[in-house]
C-alpha cells in the first residue's frame, strides 16, 4: 500500500466529480518538516508552536525563537506554514512555568486568553515570528478565540509589532495572513465582521468537539462516545462552511479527524477544500478522495439524516464498503 501512496505524492487530491482538496500537514517541530516533501503535503496547515516550548528546560528567548521560525520557513521552501501562536494551558503545559491551579483547565485561562492578558510572552513570540520570516510571507493564527474582539486585539498587537519592527529596520513580511482557529463554538456565531476581516478560519475539531459535546478530550470514557460523523456536529460544520462561503473567508480543517479517510470524504462533501493532517494520513486520504464522487457521499449523508440517525458513521461505512474503499 505504501507504494500506492508514494505514486500519488505529486498528484492532486481531485475527486471524480472534479473537486480539488488541498491536503496539508500538521507539524510541531523542525524535525517534522522533511515530511512536507515526502508526503506531498501542499504546506503546513497547523504548526503547533508550543511543542518547541514544551520539550525545553527553559523558555526560549527571542533570538532562539526567531532562528527556529526562520529555519522552519527555510525547510518549507516556499510552501505556506501556518504558525499557531502559543496554545499553553490545559493539556499543553510548560514544565518551567508556574501556573495557578484551575478547577477546569480546559475551560480556563489558556491560549489566546493568557496571551492577551499577559502579553509579554505573546509579544515576544510575535516579534520572533516577524524576525524569523525576514521579509518572507508569514501566516499566523490564534488558538482558542471565543469572541471577535480577541481576534481583533491579537491582530492589532501583531500589526503593531510589524510596524514597530519595520521602524527598527526589520523587513515587513512580504505577505501577512492572519487567521483564527475555530475551536470554540461561540466563535461560529460571531459577527460577520470577524469572518470578513479574518484572512482565514481553521476548524480545530479536537477542541471544537470537546466543547460542542461537553466531553473532555482527555477522558477516554466520554470522548469515545462522540465522533466527527455525528449528524449534529456535521450540521454545525455545515453552518460554518456556509458562513465562510457567504463572507468569502478561506476555510480549512486541522483537527485530527481530517486524517481519517471517511471523515475526510465527509468534510470534502460538505464543502471543505483544505484539510490539514498528520503527514502519514495524506496518502490514504488522497487515495480515497481521488476515487470518489462527492455526490455519493452526500447521498449517504442525506440517507442518514432522513433516517433520523445520531451519527452518519454506519451509513457512510456501509457505502464505503460497497465501494471497496
Ligand atoms: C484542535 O483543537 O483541533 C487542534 C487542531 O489543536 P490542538 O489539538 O493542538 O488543541
Ligand atoms: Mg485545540
Amino acid at each position: 500500500a505504501r507504494a500506492v501512496y508514494r505514486g500519488l505524492t505529486d498528484k492532486p487530491a481531485c475527486t471524480q466529480d472534479g473537486a480539488t482538496v488541498a491536503l496539508k500537514m500538521n507539524a510541531g517541530l523542525l524535525a517534522d518538516l522533511p515530511s512536507l516533501e515526502m508526503s506531498g503535503a501542499e504546506g503546513v496547515g497547523l504548526f503547533r508552536t508550543e511543542l518547541q516550548f514544551m520539550i525545553r528546560g527553559t523558555l526560549p528567548g527571542r533570538e532562539t525563537q526567531a532562528k527556529l521560525y526562520g529555519r522552519i520557513l527555510d525547510s518549507a521552501r516556499g510552501k505556506e506554514v501556518v504558525f499557531r501562536t502559543l496554545d499553553i494551558g490545559s493539556d499543553k503545559i510548560l514544565p518551567y512555568m508556574r501556573r495557578e491551579k484551575e478547577p477546569n483547565p480546559a475551560l480556563g485561562w489558556r491560549a489566546i486568553r493568557f496571551g492577551l492578558d499577559r502579553p509579554r510572552l505573546f509579544r515576544m513570540q510575535i516579534q520572533s515570528l516577524i524576525r524569523g520570516a525576514a521579509g518572507r510571507p508569514l501566516s499566523i493564527m490564534f488558538p482558542m478565540v471565543a469572541e471577535a474582539q480577541e481576534f481583533f486585539d491579537a491582530r492589532d498587537l501583531l500589526l503593531g509589532e510589524v510596524a514597530r519592527l519595520a521602524g527598527l529596520g526589520h523587513p515587513r513580511p512580504e505577505r501577512l495572513r492572519v487567521g483564527l482557529m475555530l475551536e470554540i463554538p461561540s466563535v461560529a456565531f460571531g459577527p460577520d465582521r470577524l469572518f470578513e476581516e479574518a484572512d482565514f478560519v481553521s476548524v480545530g475539531s479536537n477542541d471544537l468537539m470537546q466543547f460542542f459535546f461537553a466531553a473532555d478530550r482527555e477522558n477516554e470514557r466520554v470522548r469515545k462516545r462522540y465522533d466527527l460523523l455525528n449528524l449534529s456536529f456535521l450540521r454545525f460544520l455545515r453552518q460554518i462552511v456556509g458562513r465562510c462561503e457567504a463572507t468569502g473567508t478561506a476555510l480549512s480543517f486541522c483537527g485530527e479527524g481530517a486524517g481519517r479517510p471517511l471523515e475526510a470524504l465527509t468534510l470534502a462533501a460538505i464543502g471543505f477544500r483544505e484539510l490539514s493532517m498528520r503527514p502519514v494520513s495524506i496518502g490514504p486520504v488522497k487515495r480515497a478522495l481521488r476515487s470518489v464522487d462527492l455526490g455519493e457521499v452526500l447521498a449517504a449523508l442525506d440517507e442518514a439524516e432522513a433516517a433520523g440517525l445520531t451519527s452518519a458513521r454506519s451509513a457512510l461505512s456501509h457505502w464505503a464498503r460497497s465501494r471497496d474503499l
